[in-house]
Order: C-alpha cells, then structure tokens, then sequence
C-alpha cells in the first residue's frame, strides 16, 4: 500500500461555480482509480480563482453595508477550504460508491503554521483578487492593504506567501487515513497562522502556496511520494524554446541545477520542483512526481510524468 499526497492544480477546479462542478466530476473520476489501484490517498488543492471571488464578494458586501466588516485573508481561505471541499466530497463520494467503494470523504480546515520572521512579510507580492483603479486603490492603502501597480492593466491587493513550517491538524488527517478515510487537506495551501504569546495561533494576512504546503503534509505523513498534479504532462527545460526537452526524471542535483539555471518559471513551475524538492529530500525513499490528473494513473505505474528522486 502506498500513501500519496495528490496535489490538484488550477485546471481540476476551473475559474468559477459552474466549471468547478464540472471539473470535479472529472477530477473525482481519475482519483478514484487510482484509490481503485490501492493507492491511499491525501488530497490537497490551490484555491487562487476561489479566494479570489470570496474576497471580492466580502469587499463587495463591506462596501456597501457599514455594519459588514472587511474579512481578513485568513477568513477567505478558510471559506474556501470548505466550498472547494464540498465539491470534492460530493463528487468523489459518488463516483466511489458507484464503483461500489465504500469509503468516506471527508475535509479538514487545515491550518498552517508559518514563522512570523519569514523574509516573505517583508515583502508582499502574491497578487490577490481584482485590479482597482487607482483612487479606489489609494484608499485600500489607507485601509492597510498593500497595493501593486500590475502591468498597466491597474492595481492589486498583495499579500505575503511564508513557507509552511508545520500542519497543525495534520494527526488529524493521519487518524482518517488510518480508518481507510479520504482526507482533503491544506486547501489553497492552508489558513497561514502563526504563534503568538501562550497557546494562541493568529490567523495572518497572507498566502501559502499550495505546493509547499502539500510537500509539508506530505513529509508529516510519511508518505511515499507527493504527485502534484498540474495542466503538463511532464516538466521541461528549454520550456517553450526549440530546444525545449521533456524530462521523465531528475536526481535532486538535476532539479537544483536546472533551477539555478532558470528553467522554471517562477509562480508556476519553479514552486512545484522546488516543493518536490523539499519533499524528496526530507527522507529516505520518498519521491515527487509532476504531470497532469489525466495521466496520474499512467505517472504512478511509472509510464509518464516528471519523477524526481
Ligand atoms: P497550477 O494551477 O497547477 O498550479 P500553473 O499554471 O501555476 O498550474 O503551473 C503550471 C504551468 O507551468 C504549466 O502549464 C506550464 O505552462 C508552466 N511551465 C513553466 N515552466 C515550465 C517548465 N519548465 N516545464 C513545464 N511547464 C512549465
Ligand atoms: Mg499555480
């Protein structure tokens, strides 16, 4: 039996309600094979188009309704856990007892923990949401937000992605794993706290990529292997160029000489070997695998994919 933390990308949720729906329907379809396989199965998820229309609906609603208050970063991701989440248990549950498996599906609120002194509050710069013009832009920074001009196409609220250095409720996940659950877990990359003074853990205006947190999960779990999943079949070097070359493996040296090299881009593939990376090394025997949900079967049976090890 092997664990496996399954990473889904954008593309396994779509841009909005109704795309998700539909989207998870397949997704569910592919991931129950592979439960159908023996595989034991952790799901994790990014959340950027979900965050961002709860985001802009709560700004929307405090816009216009004084005794509304602005709901904080943290919130919104926690919002999100459970509306993708929904989604995920609803499809996959009937996909699985269609095939006759009864097993329950179920999603934690995962909590993140990041370290207050991380470089990354210094400085901001994970877009978030919608583009303001200018005054109204203006009068957010009052607000405390911090604002990037982005491109000529206007401004956005930025906020800060720490590292992951722990999951808070990953014995959690580990106990439903271990009752032959489904846990979907560290969505969008986790609700990113940090300690404060005693016990307390305060929910902090920020991001964390989902990759990382997967690779934290995955690495609290002991598992296997983290299979991020993703809108490529395998990664590349020469990406977009003619000389562009497919890889179906790298070693750990392999990876940290093609990043100092640049052949990843940063805010799409760059995280996703650099969190394999993290994971591989982490422990003996465990490694990462990139491709995409339609090809996870084939990846895992070792026929396709990105391996790194
Ligand atoms: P996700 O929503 O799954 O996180 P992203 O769009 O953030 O997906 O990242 C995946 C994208 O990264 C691919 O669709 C591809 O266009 C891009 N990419 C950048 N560099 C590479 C590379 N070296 N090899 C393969 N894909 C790359
Ligand atoms: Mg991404």
């Amino acid at each position: 039996m092997k664990r496996i933390v399954l990473a889904l990308g954008g593309n396994a949720l779509g841009d909005n309600l109704h795309e998700q729906m539909i989207a998870v329907k397949s997704a569910a379809k592919a991931i129950a094979d592979l439960i159908e396989d023996g595989f034991d199965v952790i799901i994790t998820h990014g959340n950027g188009p979900q965050v961002g229309m709860i985001n802009l609906a709560m700004e929307t609603a405090a816009k216009f309704d004084e005794h509304l208050f602005y709901i904080p970063m943290s919130v919104c991701v926690a919002l999100s856990q459970g509306y993708i989440g929904y989604d995920i248990q609803n499809a996959l549950r009937e996909e699985l007892l269609d095939r006759g498996v009864d097993k329950p599906v179920a999603t934690i609120i995962t909590q993140t923990l990041v370290d207050e002194n991380d470089p990354a509050f210094a400085d901001p710069s994970k877009p978030i949401g919608a583009y303001y013009p200018e005054d109204e832009a203006a009068e957010m920074i009052q607000r405390g937000y911090d604002m990037k001009e982005d491109a000529g196409r206007g401004w956005r609220r930025v906020v800060a992605s720490p590292k992951p250095i722990g999951i808070v409720e990953s014995k959690t996940v580990l106990a439903l794993l271990e009752a032959g659950q489904i846990p979907v877990a560290v969505g969008g990359g986790g609700i990113p706290v940090k300690k404060t003074e005693g016990r307390h853990l305060k929910g902090t205006s920020a991001v964390v990529d989902k990759d990382f947190a997967s690779a934290k999960l995955a690495e609290e779990l002991n598992a296997d292997m983290l299979v991020i999943l993703t809108a490529v079949e395998k990664v590349a070097v020469n990406f977009g160029k003619p000389d562009q070359q497919w890889l179906s493996e790298m070693s750990a040296e392999d990876a940290e000489r093609y990043i100092a090299e640049g052949h990843f881009a940063p805010g799409s593939m760059l995280p996703k070997v650099e969190a394999a990376l993290e994971f591989v090394k982490s422990g003996p025997d465990r490694k990462a695998l990139i491709t995409m949900l339609s090809k996870a079967r084939d990846g895992l049976a070792g026929k396709t994919g990105t391996v790194i090890h």
